[in-house]
């Protein structure tokens, strides 16, 4: 078996802009959890927003460079707008792949319909870092919408596993990417469980968004927490308590490359970071 290392609870509730209330499950910032090549992890659980006739809460125009952002949009809708000239609405269910490499600016809204309709809003944003070779690729997005994203059921009824990125049995994900890793959004049952079985050269972790689980029936953890495995061969049991599980499992090759952060930019010197800076405030990453 592949055995827990360490859970993590999420930090406290913060807004991003006014349309995004996350917890953070890690980040580059701080602590190393472990979770090469995923830089950053932000949960928008479950928040319930009144119907809005005004502009549609979110965050507006920024920079990206040398990452991509993945946006699950789980419920509610997320628009977006970026100086590719690419714009769409993720809707639920849907998966944006964002690729800001070389630079991008985008900005990143509740949608017109559902700002006025209201309702339950629950998104995950990930940051995916880029390996150095790939840092200045020329930006671009993924729409991922549901009907692609390939859907495997789970042995014996158990569940099911949404392959947004990676490698499930000879099934491919949706997503393309530029390092070895997976990305899968899985739902066990009620009172069932499942066996997940990922490379060993694979960092593996588990972020729980609904339930409690156990892993190989010994070590427990519940919805808001980060599990982060050792790194080693084997198998990961899940077995879900009276309530149905939600997990985003997250796996790759570590990279293994200096990581240097400066809001919005990931690069791997301080001079780049300084070089990104200026490259945005000269205008070079385009405008929306
Ligand atoms: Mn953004």
């Amino acid at each position: 078996m592949r055995k827990l290392h360490q859970t993590y609870r999420a930090s406290s509730r913060h807004w991003v802009g006014d349309g995004f209330f996350v917890q953070p499950l890690f980040s580059h910032m701080g602590e190393d959890r472990g979770t090469d090549p995923f830089l950053m992890l932000d949960y928008a659980a479950p928040h319930a927003y009144a119907p809005n006739d005004g502009a549609p809460r979110g965050v507006g125009q920024h920079p990206h460079k040398g990452f991509e952002t993945v946006t699950i949009a789980y419920q509610g809708e997320v628009a977006h707008r970026d100086s590719t000239g690419g714009g769409g609405i993720i809707r639920e269910g849907d998966v944006q792949w964002m690729t800001a490499g070389a630079g991008i600016v985008h900005e990143e809204f509740h949608s017109e319909d559902f700002s006025r309709r209201g309702g339950t809003f629950e998104v995950v944003q990930l940051w995916v870092n880029l390996p150095q070779a790939h840092k200045n690729t020329p930006p671009r997005y993924q729409h991922l919408p549901k009907e692609n994203i390939p859907s495997i059921q789970l042995p014996e009824n158990a569940g099911q596993v949404r392959l947004i990125a990676g490698d499930y049995d000879g099934v491919r994900g949706a997503a393309d990417t530029f390092s070895e890793l997976n990305v899968w959004d899985i739902d066990v049952n009620a009172n069932q469980s499942a066996t997940f079985r990922l490379p060993a050269n694979h960092q593996l972790s588990m972020v729980i968004l609904r339930g409690e689980v156990t892993f190989n029936g010994q070590d427990t953890a519940g919805a808001g927490e980060l599990a982060v495995f050792e790194h080693t061969a084997g198998a990961v049991q899940v077995q879900a308590a009276s309530e149905p599980v939600k997990i985003l499992l997250l796996s790759g090759v570590p990279l293994r490359e200096p990581v240097v952060g400066y809001g919005p930019f990931v690069m791997n010197t301080h001079e780049e970071i300084r070089q990104a800076l200026n490259d945005y405030r000269d205008g070079r990453f385009g405008a929306i």
